[in-house]
């Protein structure tokens, strides 16, 4: 087990193992930044694994060629580089997955089955989920699939319902230290990464190794001076314009979803309560579309103008710091 968190998950892994009851399909789910991946390679590797030990015994060749990163009965479909621009797709594409279709078909090389894992499985398009429901519907005796998901509700139904959840949540917090400390984190730094992070551990590592929390206490001063009327809107939106949208919506989400905390305790008026609530809903949304073509620039501008619109007087958890 990689991530001690994953305990709960291998155990749902392990009752279809022990019970001869494996699923042609297996779909891993729940918020990104907790070692979905990580998870889904280590079931791969137990599956092709000659000697059908617990995360693969690690010796046999199975497990050799698999660490070398080759395996023949194993593939990973994730986003490809779109050759004209060289940068990677937002989309997982029909022909990948036809591509994949076929390979399922050919007999294995090395290993008693075929696995193979799609992450994340919600950026397939219309045409490739269909694609692989006819899959899914008419399994190939001898494969495996492994669906990596963090929004499940973003699959089609038909998808869904042909999967086997295995579901893997944030650590609860005390775990999470733990196992930040261990990575060599100070408590301080652990601590305002973990909330940065809305409790995902490995983002919150990355925030830390990566020197993000920099931007995470920016985006923060940003917000409380936009409410004092110490910065407009442009100003608020050119500062984050270099942030990761993904995190970037995450931080709004969590400064509105605090503003709400805030609010509650000192009897703030439902109208004020339902504006906070709105935002977070906005900020939510938006962190999903900033895959799609919608720009960016016009939904963070907008979001700061709501934000604005908030009194100052309904602090932000470290206003008082801050100001
Ligand atoms: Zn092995």
């Amino acid at each position: 087990m990689k991530y001690p968190w994953h305990r709960s998950a291998l155990e749902v892994f392990r009752g279809y193992t022990d019970n001869d009851r494996l699923p042609h399909a297996l779909m891993i789910h729940g918020p990104s930044g907790c070692g979905k991946v990580a998870l889904a390679s280590e079931l791969a590797r137990e599956l092709l694994c000659l000697e059908n030990a617990p995360g693969g015994c690690g010796a046999c060749r199975s497990c050799q060629v698999f660490s070398g990163g080759a395996h023949p009965d194993s593939r990973q479909i994730s986003f490809e580089v779109n050759s004209n621009t060289g940068k990677l797709r937002d989309v997982i594409r029909v022909s990948q997955i036809r591509t994949l279709i076929e390979a399922m078909y050919k007999t294995t090389t090395i290993s008693p089955r075929k696995v193979a894992i799609i992450q994340p499985a919600e950026r397939m398009n219309a045409s490739a989920a269909n694609a692989l429901l006819k899959t899914l519907e008419e399994p190939v005796g001898d494969t495996v699939l492994i669906l990596v998901a963090h929004d499940v509700s973003r699959l089609p139904a038909t998808v869904r319902s042909r999967c086997q959840r295995i579901a893997v949540q944030a650590p609860a917090h005390a775990d999470a230290m733990e196992w930040l400390a261990a990575e060599g984190i100070s408590a301080g730094e652990a601590q305002e990464a973990l909330e940065a992070a809305a409790g995902r551990p490995l983002e919150a590592r990355t925030l830390v190794e990566n020197g993000l929390i920099e931007q995470y206490r920016g985006a923060r001063q940003v917000l409380v001076a936009l409410r004092q009327g110490k910065a407009g809107d442009g100003a608020a939106a050119a500062a984050m314009s270099d942030m990761d949208p993904e995190r970037l919506w995450t931080w709004l989400s969590l400064s509105s979803a605090s503003l709400m905390r805030n609010g509650l305790q000192r009897g703030a008026s439902q109208r004020l309560l339902q504006h906070a609530s709105k935002l977070q809903g906005l900020a939510d949304r938006n962190r999903i579309l900033q895959a799609s073509s919608v720009r960016q620039d016009l939904l963070l501008r907008d979001w700061l103008i709501q934000w604005k619109q908030l009194p100052a007087t309904l602090p932000l958890d470290q206003d008082t710091q801050e100001a």
